[in-house]
């Protein structure tokens, strides 16, 4: 099982568009007859630049088409509808270049595979992620890495990078062995986290048991990777390394060709389909309840050494951003993506507005005691517009915060008064008040909100994804609300939705640093309530 030959029916099916690079000179070696493509570096750090430009911007048409398909699916619920509907309008927002569709842009991941006929004479790797860094740092984008500054302490990189990058060679007579083909990823961190790993046995290859080690797994997956998700399990594999390999590959839907049927590796159409049936079942919904938990599933069965049996589940979320590429004697070649979501507007818009019609209007500008009481009169569930100032923190900031009361210093009024919005914002573009930004995974922050609240801290708070235990005691002990906004229509909060922005502390943390906003019915949905109800419990 080589990775050049699982790739190469997907590079055979995938619609490329050729880029305007001047690319490379094929020269014919001397001694022989082999053709051999020189590529200068310069063309891998601009096709690095265009994949990730695009991927932040543009959707595979089969990835908007399958979000379509919810708003006319018979079981679908109000909520998967309304989810959906937003992801359609972001995508066409961010299909106007400006704004990307997610906030989170991801790691750069870059998986290539270099055929013996081709010659760079370059620090390819050095050379793919310059290309990388460039498109985070010009095209409105997020630098989201951080690195060690010590053993308990991380800074922004302020670049992006590391980003990941793992290079194959490929056998002059294999499969695309006189090109260069890549694969780039941009996974976001609340995707990457769904990613779940098993050293299960052979005790579990039973039909029922397998089917209910599966449906476990799908409802313990939640809703914080914002689906509707790209679901997949990869079962099998010679070490836990090539088995969580093949399941990146699959969330990149870089297995969807394999062969259907042993011998492995192959996908089992059987079994994917009762993964679907059990990510309707859950009723997690796109987001806030409902059958559209998954687009669609993949189930991949490797070879095992007798004694293991490593299982992966991960997903690709919303932002479902991974693209082909191939330098080849004929050009530089990048995977074509959906240009004209716009063509799904008038339904989504349909479907937002009658929605936006029935919601509640909850003012924030209003002391926070009387917030608690607009959304006390709500019922678990409730679709509310938000208009009013937000305070945004997230990991780092909730860190400072709690060292502040584990000091025993009080905490900023800032925070007091206020209810706090879980995110962190891509870069502004000229002329635009604030960049991409959507919310980030409310569970991060689970740790502190009991102490916080005790501090009469974080009594409203807005994010994505469900929540621990802990929290929904936490809300019914101190009165507090955590609402979900919609995790991954970053750009369509940033166009519509938010109406001010200032910077309130810690600059340094970059895209952690503590912000006031000002919104204008940005929609969330009450997720847990002063009551102990838990919308993902209900
Ligand atoms: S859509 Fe959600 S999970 Fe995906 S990158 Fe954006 S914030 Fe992260």
């Amino acid at each position: 099982m080589n990775i050049e030959s699982l790739l190469d029916p997907v590079f055979a099916g995938t619609v490329f568009r050729r880029l305007a690079i001047a690319h490379s000179a094929a020269i014919t070696e001397k001694a022989g007859n082999r053709v051999i493509l020189r590529i200068d570096a310069s063309v891998l750090r601009q096709i690095a630049f265009e994949a990730f430009h695009d991927v932040n911007f543009f959707f595979r048409t089969t990835h908007l088409e399958a979000w379509a398909r919810i708003l006319s699916d018979p079981d679908a619920s109000d909520n998967d509808r309304f989810v959906v509907a937003a992801l359609l309008k972001n995508a066409a927002i961010s299909a106007e270049g400006i704004l990307p569709s997610c906030q989170d842009t991801g790691t750069a991941t870059i998986i290539g595979l270099k055929g013996e006929g081709v010659s760079t004479d370059a620090d390819d790797e050095e050379a793919l992620s310059r290309g990388a860094a460039e498109a985070y740092a010009t095209c409105n984008l997020r630098f989201s890495q951080v690195a060690p500054i010590s053993m308990l302490d991380d800074a922004d990189t302020r670049t992006n990078l590391p980003a990941q990058v793992d290079l194959h060679a490929v056998p002059s007579n294999g499969p695309g062995g006189g090109e260069y083909r890549l694969l780039f990823i941009a996974k976001g961190g609340g995707s990457a986290n769904k990613t779940s790993f098993f050293q299960e046995t052979r005790a579990l290859l039973k039909e029922d048991a397998l089917d209910a080690f599966l449906r476990d797994r799908v409802r313990a997956l939640g809703t914080a990777g914002c689906p509707p998700y790209h679901l997949c399990v990869v079962i099998g594999g010679s070490s836990p390394e090539q088995n969580l390999t093949m399941l990146k590959l699959a969330t990149a839907g870089a297995l969807d060709l394999l062969p259907t049927a042993p011998p492995a590796p192959f996908r089992d159409p059987a079994w994917e389909a009762r993964l679907l049936a059990h990510a309707r079942e859950s009723r997690l919904g796109a987001q806030f309840g409902g059958a559209c938990l998954a687009l669609d599933a993949r189930v991949i069965r490797l070879a095992r050494h007798a004694a293991s049996l490593p299982i992966s589940i991960g997903v690709s979320c919303s932002a479902h951003r991974n693209a082909l590429a191939r330098i080849g004697v004929d050009g530089v070649w990048l995977e074509d993506f959906d240009r004209a979501p716009g063509r799904f507007l008038p339904r989504a818009i349909d479907v937002l507005s009658r929605a936006s019609a029935a919601a509640r209007r909850i003012d924030l500008g209003q002391p926070l005691a009387s917030v608690r009481a607009q959304l006390a009169g709500c019922r678990l569930g409730a679709l509310v517009l938000l208009s009013g100032p937000l305070i945004v923190a997230r990991d780092a900031a909730h860190a400072r915060l709690a060292a502040l009361l584990a000091q025993g210093l009080p905490l900023p009024d800032w925070f007091l008064r206020h209810p706090v919005y879980y995110a962190g914002p891509a870069a502004t573009p000229p002329g635009r008040v604030i960049g991409s930004f959507g919310p980030t995974t409310a569970q991060r922050m689970d740790p502190y909100v009991r102490s916080f609240m005790a501090a009469g801290a974080s009594l409203v708070m807005l994010a994505k994804g469900n929540r621990s235990p802990g929290v929904v005691d936490a809300c019914r002990d101190y009165g507090g609300f955590s609402l979900g906004t919609i995790g991954g229509a970053a750009a369509l909060i940033a166009q519509e939705n938010i109406v001010a922005e200032e910077l309130v502390a810690w600059p340094e943390l970059g895209m952690e640093a503590v912000r006031r906003i000002e919104v204008k019915d940005l929609p969330a949905f009450i997720c847990i309530d002063d009551k102990g109800g838990n919308l993902y419990k209900a």
